[in-house]
């Protein structure tokens, strides 16, 4: 029996991979993949090694969780090193968990590899700090997946009422239900909200805005987009680096 390795692949930037996710991709028999990771990661593997696409686009999979489940136990009973990457940290809204699980209950030996998540590091590279002395004491990332219209909601908006920064993954489809949302609680139209789509890669673009006006302006951007609200975002600005590399 194999062992799996539950690998965060960064946000994009290759050079954003840790190098315990390069070592296991380097030895790898197998590597179950999905869309968010950088392909080019995938060129790291070594020749012979097996890859295994289970498509993953905004949280919805192609191939439904319960069988990329099964695809990573049945590979695991076969090879020996089985790399199950995906896009950013695959605790963070990457069911990296539930993979765990359905290994956990089989008895097959796992490792997970964190990666640098797309919350923190996509509004990093469009120059937005995420928590900033005297402007926010702290962050959230939320699943922008849930449209707030919707009474099944599980998410309290009540809570958002914070100065705290607010990031939203999954959330381009939303975009105008969350922020009709969260002017609906009390959050002021003028509050600052940035669209980064496609973080970390040449492809970036950002997109600044208000409450009021955010969706007219982000809503035709590609995905994989976050959506970043709070007074941080003013820090743009002041910040914004990724724009200005030579290339
Ligand atoms: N496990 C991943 C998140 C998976 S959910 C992580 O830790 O980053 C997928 C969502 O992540 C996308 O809908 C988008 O909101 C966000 N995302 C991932 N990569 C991104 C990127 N390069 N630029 C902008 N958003 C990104």
């Amino acid at each position: 029996m194999g062992k799996v390795y539950l690998t965060g692949a960064g946000p994009g930037d290759i050079e954003l991979l840790t190098l315990k996710a390069a070592r296991v991709i380097g030895e790898a028999d197998v590597i179950i993949y999905d869309r968010l990771a950088n392909p080019k990661i995938l060129e790291m593997a070594r020749n012979g090694c097996k890859f295994i696409y289970v498509g993953k686009e905004d949280g919805r999979h192609i191939l439904p969780q319960d069988q990329i489940n099964e695809t990573i136990y049945r590979m695991a009973l076969q090879y020996e090193t089985v790399v199950r990457l995906k896009g950013g940290d695959p605790f963070v809204f990457g069911r990296g968990g539930e993979e765990g699980a359905y290994l956990a209950e089989r008895g097959i030996e796992f490792e997970v590899i964190p990666g640098i998540t797309s919350a923190i590091s996509v509004p990093a590279y469009a120059g937005i700090p995420v928590t900033h002395r005297g402007i926010s004491v702290g962050f959230r990332v939320v699943t922008g997946h849930e449209d707030p219209n919707k009474p099944k909601s599980q998410i309290v908006w009540e809570n958002f009422k914070t100065e705290e920064t607010i990031i939203f993954l999954m959330g381009l489809h939303n975009l105008q239900e969350i922020a009709k949302k969260l002017i609906e609680i009390g959050k002021p139209k003028e509050c600052p909200v940035a669209v980064i789509s496609r973080g970390t890669t040449p492809q970036q673009k950002v997109v600044i805005g208000t409450l009021e006006n955010i969706y007219q302006q982000a809503k035709d951007l590609p995905t994989p987009a976050l959506i970043v609200v709070g007074k941080v975002v003013e820090l743009r600005d002041q910040l914004r680096w990724f724009e200005e590399l030579d290339s």
